[in-house]
């Protein structure tokens, strides 16, 4: 019997099985994709995630491959109205990676500590006997566990077996999504944000040299754009829906959720993939030590806060007539302070 079993290989579930494996946890790691995946959905990585990623190893391996932003410029259409500083201070930066590269330097991590990813094996259903968990994976392919840490995303089977609610709503409406090479984009190191008309919103962020990610609230995200964006090549364009979501609890007896299996809310912010990878960290180290049966207690009100600062923020930014007339005020004001500046950026990437 496994002592600890992650279902899910994404950033978070990663995580979970290369910091336990770190800490000499016995674990095994599954996934139902056939091999890495090759999508980057997120592509902000704060300094807290590359910390916590760095006694295994892949912290400073991402921080030598990722773009560090050298600063933020939002503009109410093609007009700058707002550039905020970074890298001011320790807790005034942010890096732009792709999640997939993210995903193989945490992959390359948990071989260093002998642990393989175990492809195409999609749990289908788990049963909780008194001292152990039995695993199903269809096809008559079973396995034993002590633990089970539910990193298996927003639709997670270990959530759903365990009969957690996901409670919270989909928001109205699809994203768009362009991955592109556009050597001539004159931001190689700038996050920009756009406010248009009507409460729309869309954001061009470096991922790697003259590769941008480009998000919009409109249907193409672009077309979308105020300003000229040419890409040489457009390497993927899809649309996507905001769940904002929680789990009613993360943890029921020896199961527990982690990452979008527990909590979901909007990229503005780009917390989600650094929430899941500090979920992680923080599960692995209680299982370890022993302290597993405060986790819930600990994860739950962060994701509730984080659920509330993603919501307000994107509100904000998709406000329109008054409210939208207060937010470009408190650009403006913000714009006149370098202090006010600097407060926005700690406050935008606290957690
Ligand atoms: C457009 C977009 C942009 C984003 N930008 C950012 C950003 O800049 N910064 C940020 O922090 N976050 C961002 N996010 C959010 C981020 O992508 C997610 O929060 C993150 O991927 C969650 O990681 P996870 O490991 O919890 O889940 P996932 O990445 O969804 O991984 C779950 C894994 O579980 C596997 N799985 C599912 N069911 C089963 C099963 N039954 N059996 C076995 N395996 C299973 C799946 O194959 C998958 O590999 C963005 C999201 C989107 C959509």
């Amino acid at each position: 019997m496994t002592e600890f079993t992650v279902i899910g290989a994404g950033p978070t579930g990663l995580t979970a099985a290369v910091e336990l494996a770190r800490r000499g946890g016995d674990v095994r790691i599954f996934d139902q994709k056939d091999g890495p995946s090759g999508l980057s959905r997120a592509v902000g990585i704060t300094p807290q995630s590359i910390a916590l990623l760095t006694p295994c190893g892949a912290g400073p391996a991402i921080e030598a491959e990722a773009v560090r932003f050298e600063g933020l410029t939002m503009h109410k259409g093609a007009e700058p109205i707002l550039h905020l500083p970074l890298n001011f201070d320790d807790d005034s930066s942010i890096f732009g990676l792709p999640q997939d590269r993210t995903e193989a330097h945490l992959i390359a991590a948990l071989k260093r500590y002998g642990v393989e990813v175990e492809y195409m094996r999609p749990l289908t259903n788990y049963h909780v006997k008194a001292d152990h968990i039995e695993l199903d994976f269809g096809q008559h392919i079973r396995a034993k566990t002590r633990y089970l840490i539910g990193a298996d995303g927003v639709h997670s089977r270990v959530r759903a077996t365990a009969g957690i609610h996901y409670v919270g709503r989909s928001l109205p409406g699809h994203w768009s999504i362009a991955d592109v090479i556009a050597p001539d984009w004159p931001h190689r190191d700038r996050f920009c944000g756009f406010l248009l008309p009507h409460g729309q919103i869309a954001v061009v962020v470096p991922m790697a040299s003259d590769r941008y990610r480009v998000v919009s609230s409109l249907p193409d995200a672009l077309a979308a754009l105020p300003v000229p964006l040419e890409p040489e090549k457009v390497i993927r364009e899809s649309s996507f829906t905001i769940e904002v979501k929680r789990a009613e609890v993360f943890q029921k007896g020896s199961v527990f959720l982690a990452g979008d299996a527990a909590h979901a809310h909007s990229p503005v912010g780009g917390r989600g993939m650094n929430h899941g990878i500090a979920d992680a960290c923080d599960l692995a180290e209680r299982l370890i030590e022993g302290t597993q049966k405060d986790y819930d207690a600990a994860r739950r009100p962060l994701a509730d806060e984080a659920i509330e600062v993603t919501e307000r923020a994107r509100k904000m930014l998709q406000s329109t007539g008054a409210a939208k007339s207060i937010l470009l005020a408190t650009i403006a004001a913000i714009h006149r302070s370098p202090a006010a500046q600097r407060a926005i950026v700690h406050q935008v990437l606290a957690g």
